[in-house]
């Protein structure tokens, strides 16, 4: 596609929005500015290509199509069939797995349909079989009874939000937290590392029906062959939510044991983070697990977004290119080089370092909170999100720590020296945050000052980076 092509048609899509409602045009013009304008270093964001992001605005929104591909609830949808079948084909060759549902709308619904998948496979299937049913209809109200009163009553391990965790791998104010009896598994205290023996010893004492491993903000990787061998010791379902690291396992940069996909049940993922595609999500399985999971509509899900699984195809078609491959592997060096360009300059990181795409940078050393740091970063132009760390002083809400990610920079072109230079200025602007107090006089956990002609300064260093690799190089809005 060239530039001009690619040019024209945002500029002439905006026109066309703008005709309806200008301020939506508007707000999206100045998100790209935005975007153009800042360094995004949020680990679980990304730049899609223009391709990935035209294929969402058409009419495939306009069409109901709740079933799976071949077995709609409504009539016409031979057109969405084609685009489930080449994203659900694209997915399973990229991934190498047995089964992939590309419907989920998000990530959480991609955890929902795969839990509900779990506990259709491995409680109310046999269920159903001893008592002779087909489907719940068939149950008497007593026996739904106690089938619901199972459903309601499994037991899932994950690992806590503290650690790197995620909402929905059974943090309490979640559904996971409520809808299962939950444990988490945390890091060793001292090493800020998964510690796998005693995961093995949690599960021995717990037996859970699922086991969860996955992470939203653990700058290590995970051996998936030894999580696999502690679900089979105590009869577990290995349930992976590889959402923020699918971009690396697409890319070949996680392999063996360090590869979900032959080692779990089931896997779950997004689709924009590091794998580059639209917001949405997916589920990876066995066959074993393949008609259950293909249940998530109706089990969990209404229709499915028709245009957002066309998207799905074309950045899942992408990930297959050659091309990926290199960019997985440059996001994983770029996460090597900012974390170098901390510990360098006497930051401390939780684990000491990283070997996935992403960095836990604690800024308790500054003498502020995640809040303070994000704030102040925010003021500078450097986009971040506070972060709980393990065994945090500061609460999941004020938080301890900064997540800092290289998925996005490096779609960009950032390479060692920008990674290099960004760890340069997030120090500078961190060492020179002051603390704020509260109107009593107390320290405050959200207030700060920031140095005088600090943000200013960054900047302009920041866009002296930005400048010479430019968001969408070519695209130019009319
Ligand atoms: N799983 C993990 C590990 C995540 O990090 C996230 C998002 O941050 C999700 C699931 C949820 O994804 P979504 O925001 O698309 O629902």
């Amino acid at each position: 596609m060239t530039d001009a092509l690619i040019s024209s048609a945002y500029s002439q899509a905006l026109e066309v929005i703008a005709s309806v409602e200008p301020r939506i045009a508007a707000a999206t013009r100045q998100e790209l500015a935005d975007q153009r304008g800042s360094l995004k270093l949020i680990a679980s964001e990304n730049y899609a290509s223009p391709a990935v992001l035209l294929t969402m605005g058409t009419w495939l929104s306009d069409k109901y199509a709740e079933g799976t591909v071949g077995h709609r609830f409504y009539a016409g949808c031979q057109n969405v069939d084609t685009v489930e079948t080449v994203a659900a084909e694209h997915a399973r060759e990229l991934f190498g797995a047995e089964y992939a549902y590309v419907q989920p709308h998000s990530g959480i619904d991609a955890n929902l349909v795969a839990f509900w998948s779990i506990l259709a496979h491995r409680v109310e299937a046999p269920a159903l079989a001893n008592l002779g049913a087909k489907n719940v209809n068939e149950l008497t109200d007593a026996d739904w009874e106690t089938l619901r009163h199972e459903l309601g009553n499994q037991r899932l391990l994950g690992m806590s939000l503290d650690a790197g965790g995620h909402l929905t791998h059974g943090f309490r104010p979640n559904i996971s937290g409520k809808m299962f009896h939950q444990q988490q598994y945390g890091t060793d205290p001292e090493t800020g590392l998964l510690d796998y023996d005693a995961v093995a010893a949690k599960a021995r004492e717990f037996k859970p029906l699922i086991l969860v491993a996955g992470y939203s903000a653990y700058p290590r990787r995970v051996n998936f062959a030894k999580m696999r061998e502690i679900a089979d010791e105590v009869g577990a379902t290995l349930m992976v939510d590889m959402a923020h690291f699918a971009g690396l396992v697409a890319g070949k940069v996680f392999t063996g044991d360090e590869d979900p996909v032959p080692h779990a049940h089931v896997v779950t993922t997004t689709t924009h983070k590091s794998l580059r595609g639209p917001r949405g999500g997916m589920v990876l399985a066995t066959e074993e697990y393949a008609p259950s999971v293909d249940r998530g509509c109706p089990m969990v899900l209404g229709g499915p977004l028709s245009h957002v699984m066309a998207a799905k195809a074309v950045a899942l078609a992408e990930a297959r290119q050659d091309s990926f491959r290199g960019y997985a592997q440059k996001v994983a060096d770029n996460a090597q080089s900012l974390a170098e360009g901390f510990t360098s300059r006497g930051a401390r990181l939780v684990t000491g370092g990283t070997d996935n795409h992403l960095v836990l940078l604690d800024v308790t050393s500054f003498g502020l909170t995640g809040r303070q740091a994000e704030s102040a970063l925010l003021d500078a132009g450097v986009v971040t999100n506070r972060n709980s760390i393990p065994a945090d002083p500061n609460g999941a809400w004020y938080t301890s720590g900064i997540r800092l990610g290289t998925p996005a920079l490096t779609t960009r072109g950032f390479g060692h020296d920008e990674f290099d230079r960004v760890a340069e200025l997030i120090v500078h602007v961190l060492a020179n945050t002051q603390p704020g107090t509260t109107k009593a006089g107390g320290p405050s956990k959200a207030s700060y000052a920031l140095g005088d002609g600090v943000a200013a300064k960054v900047k302009d260093a920041s866009a002296e980076l930005l400048d010479k690799h430019p968001l969408y190089p070519g695209l130019e809005l009319s």
